[in-house]
């Protein structure tokens, strides 16, 4: 495996900002992995994991360590809806086979870019699934162990885009390989109003391959989806998570909404609390879809998607971050926490 060294980083991150990394390394096996580790203790050096960098916000004077981009490819099919998935593996190229073989289970999150490996981190979830629900173990390597480990779907506790990896064990596991299991024949999964409304009035249920299409539909006209030649998918996807508030700060936040005769979105989350749509706070906190500041700005079609329209740096985006952050609390008293996750700042 080669170990490079001044790469830049840009060019392998969806969002397209921030500096080089000091060394790189792409691992395609387990023992590229454990090389790469070894050279990083040897030679002191802070370790970052990539996968696709969709994920990532990298700063202007970039990564001063080792960036190992984890490149374990495969798909190898274990019958009966079983699927062991290498990494470093496209998650769409993934979500395509997986609907070709006609099993379902991740058909909502078809478009999601980056690796396989990257979707335990956050639990990815879209359009009413989560990884959560279908990944049954993860193989990592384990850095405080310095052994490779099989965690159960229990091990990764996964929450609404959360899970250990990026938690409690934040930085101790590289992620290999995870296991899915699919139900095969399945039904698609049409709980999302998108979806429901994008099949209204159509009698026969939709196929797995269907519900696939409508979702990248769906997404591409919300800039959801990386498309050449659409600036607004020069992101990192959604900037902000929805915030989950107790019932009491969910009542406060409704209380405030109705003195200006507004609604706010709310979804189901669990133990009695309340998933609000970070959208619609940053919408009714004086931003607009299309917002511009500089060589940033908020996506014309999604209020979440913070988009780097041309030549921006990591800078410009946290300000923009921190304005969005900042109108956002003085308004609703809410802080919003974002998703991406910032390296080499
Ligand atoms: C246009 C767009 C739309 C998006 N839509 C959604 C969506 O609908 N739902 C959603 O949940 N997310 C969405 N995202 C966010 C992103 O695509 C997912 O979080 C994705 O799973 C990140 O994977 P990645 O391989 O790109 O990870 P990266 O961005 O490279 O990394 C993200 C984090 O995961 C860690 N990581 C990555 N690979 C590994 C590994 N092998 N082992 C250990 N740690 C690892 C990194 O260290 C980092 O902390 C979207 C992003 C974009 C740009």
């Amino acid at each position: 495996m080669e170990i490079q060294q001044n790469v830049p980083l840009a060019p392998l991150t969806t969002l397209g900002v921030g500096g080089d990394a000091r060394f790189f390394a792409r691992a395609a096996s387990a023992i590229d992995v454990e090389e790469a580790v070894a050279f990083s203790r040897e030679e002191n050096l802070p370790l970052f994991v990539l996968g696709g960098g969709s994920n990532v916000v990298v700063a202007d004077q970039g990564w001063n360590g080792l960036a190992l981009q984890v490149g374990i490819p495969g798909i190898a099919g274990a019958g009966l809806g079983i699927f062991h998935v290498g990494a470093g593996v496209d998650w769409d190229s993934f979500v395509a086979h997986a609907v070709s073989q006609n099993c379902a289970g991740i058909e909502c999150l078809s478009g999601i870019p980056g690796s396989v490996g990257g979707t335990p981190v956050q639990n990815v979830g879209a359009y009413g699934q989560e990884v959560s629900e279908t990944i049954t173990s993860v193989v990592a390597f384990d850095l405080s162990e310095n052994r490779i480990r099989e965690l159960t779907n229990t091990d990764c506790g996964f929450s609404y885009r959360a899970s250990v990896f990026n938690t409690n064990w934040r930085g101790r596991y590289i992620i290999l390989r995870a296991t899915f299991a699919l139900e095969p024949h399945g039904k698609p999964r049409l709980q999302y109003a998108d979806l429901q409304k994008y099949f209204a009035g159509r009698d026969a249920l939709p196929s797995l391959a269907d519900t696939r299409t409508a979702v990248l539909r769906i997404r591409a006209g919300k800039g959801m989806l990386i498309t050449p030649g659409d600036p607004d998918s020069r992101s990192a996807g959604s900037f902000f998570k929805n915030p989950v508030l107790t019932a009491a700060a969910h009542a406060e936040l409704l209380g405030r909404a109705a003195q200006q005769h507004l609604k706010v979105p709310t979804y189901p989350a669990l133990a009695q609390q309340h998933k609000v749509s970070a959208a619609w706070l940053v919408e009714n906190s004086g931003f607009n879809k299309g917002y511009s500041r500089g060589h940033v700005g908020i996506s014309t079609k999604h209020a979440l998607a913070l988009v780097n329209r041309d030549g921006a740096t990591a800078a410009e985006i946290v300000a923009l971050k921190e304005e969005i952050q900042e109108r956002v609390a003085l308004a609703w008293g809410i802080h919003l926490e974002p998703e991406p996750v910032f390296v080499g700042f």
